[in-house]
């Protein structure tokens, strides 16, 4: 995967730990130490669990050493977070084997098919819980503590975890994440997550909303709402109103035009016009879409199950633009999955230049256990041959996402100030509504952290755009 592109699975936050929380110091008689991988739902279930381990009296920490509890959320999207995941447990043997008493629990899209392998062959870990079964955790932690190897991978129908306030740890308190749906039912061919996350449901949306607004209240300035397929967000009241994705949109983006909101990942046969028009109507609903294409041949997208052609993304991407000119796309790209042809992989590369996405998360195809596509098909691609057509797709994108940076040149775009650039003190860094990072100097300005401001672009470097204040 491209490191200059990533975001979806953000790279740099890889096994990111939590740090202790502010005001804690004694509050706390145990600590926990967590480890998060892969997408953003992830990240905010250890959030979920956070809050969980909270009202059990543990604390976070950042320092493995001083951890009562060690838990790693996992991801098994692609083989190599897998292997990521076995190599920290390994790690965090060794701290048990010094300090016996600690638990090691694994949670996640790894549980269910790593669980007796982890838990008794291999003895790497006293827990193991699945991503429906957080509730779960304090009776799990008793049990291990009582010498017994706890296990809980049971996938719901229902569970949303929708009364548990995420404890927002790391966060910069400008943009949270906010999980309105859980599991997806779409099936596409290469994917786990419809076995490693179950079914679909959605959050109740009373609960969404009032999650949005405690977090407007608490000053955060954006929210960006989380679920493998948010266009199918589909939520029955218990007056009998049915609430879709346009309408939940449209009703987070009532708590205030001061609260920004994006949203993540729309599927491109879902995503409807309720749901662009409502987009076009709100200004503070960012104008900025991810829509993943996977592949731009159709046939290869029939063996993904992706459900659309390529003529059906193009035309998604031509209303999207004829209804927002002016919104960003990202999508996701696999190369070399199963009987891709060169003519296969040049279709995507032509799909790519005709969209000219703002962004691109690009992967090699990599089998995971259990799918559709390890059931039906071959992974018949080489290694090599994947790894050269990502190649080719990397730079083709990097070359698009240069030149859209430099068609910024002289804009002038609302940029939301979420903190500190990272080089320098004297800067700030924040985003514009087509998600871009804009970097410009304070000039002693009275401005602050959660503040809009407007800046005109006047370069780049990277995937950030400089700029300076206007009035
Ligand atoms: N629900 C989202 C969607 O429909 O696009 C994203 C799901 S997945 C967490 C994120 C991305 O990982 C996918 O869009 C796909 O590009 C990539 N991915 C999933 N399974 C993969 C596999 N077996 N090999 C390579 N990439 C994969
Ligand atoms: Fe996986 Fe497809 Fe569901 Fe996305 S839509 S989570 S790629 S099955």
């Amino acid at each position: 995967m491209s490191e200059v592109l990533v975001k979806e699975i953000d790279e740099t936050r890889q096994g990111e730990a939590y740090a202790p929380f502010a005001d804690d110091p004694n509050r706390f008689l145990k600590k926990f130490y967590i480890e998060s991988y892969g997408c953003q739902m992830n990240f905010s279930d250890s959030e979920i669990v956070a809050s969980i381990l909270n009202n059990e009296g543990y604390g976070a920490t950042r320092n493995t050493e001083e951890a009562d509890l060690i838990l790693l959320n996992t991801c098994s999207i692609r083989e190599k977070a897998e292997q990521t995941v076995r190599n920290r447990l390994q790690a965090f043997k060794n701290i048990k084997d010094k300090k016996p008493g600690v638990l090691v629990g694994m949670l996640g899209c790894m549980a269910e098919r790593l669980k007796s392998k982890l838990l008794e062959e291999e003895r790497l870990v006293d827990i193991v819980v699945g991503p429906d079964a957080y509730r779960s955790l304090p009776v799990l932690i008793a049990e291990a503590d009582g010498g017994q190897k706890s296990v809980n991978v049971l996938l719901s129908r229902e569970e949303t975890y929708s009364d548990i306030a995420p404890v927002r740890l790391d966060s910069n308190g400008v943009s949270a994440f906010v999980s309105i749906m859980r599991g997806c039912n779409n099936m596409c061919t290469f994917c786990v997550v419809p076995f490693t996350r179950g079914r679909e449901r959605s959050r109740d949306a009373a609960s969404i909303l009032k999650e949005c607004t405690d977090l407007f209240n608490t000053g955060f300035r954006e929210v960006t709402l989380l679920g493998q397929n948010v266009d199918s967000y589909y939520f029955t009241d218990e007056t009998g109103n049915n609430i879709t994705f346009a309408m939940l949109l449209q009703q987070v983006a009532a708590i205030s035009p001061l609260l920004r909101v994006r949203f993540s990942t729309s599927h491109p046969k879902d995503i409807t016009d309720d749901v662009l028009h409502t987009m076009a109507q709100h200004h503070n609903i960012c104008k900025y879409i991810h829509l993943p294409v996977q592949s731009g041949n159709t046939r290869i997208l029939q063996l993904m199950n992706r459900t659309y052609t390529r003529e059906w993304y193009l035309a998604k991407v031509k209303r999207i633009k004829e209804i927002m000119p002016d919104c960003a796309l990202s999508t996701d790209v696999i190369t070399g999955f199963c009987t891709e042809t060169e003519e296969d992989h040049q279709d995507t590369l032509s799909l790519m230049a005709q969209c000219r996405f703002d962004l691109a998360y690009m992967f090699a195809y990599s089998e995971r256990p259990g799918t559709l596509a390890e059931r039906r098909y071959t992974d018949d691609i080489p290694e090599a041959v994947k790894k050269r057509r990502l190649e080719e797709i990397i730079q083709l994108q990097t070359k698009t996402t240069r030149e859209n940076y430099d068609k910024d040149l002289g804009a002038t775009y609302e940029v939301l100030i979420e903190g500190n650039s990272r080089r320098s003190d004297q800067h700030w860094s924040g985003r514009n509504t087509q998600n871009k990072v804009v970097v410009f100097p304070k000039n002693n300005a009275p401005l602050k952290k959660c503040d809009y401001v407007n800046v005109r672009i006047t370069g780049s470097t990277g995937a950030t755009l400089l700029g300076e204040m206007v009035d």
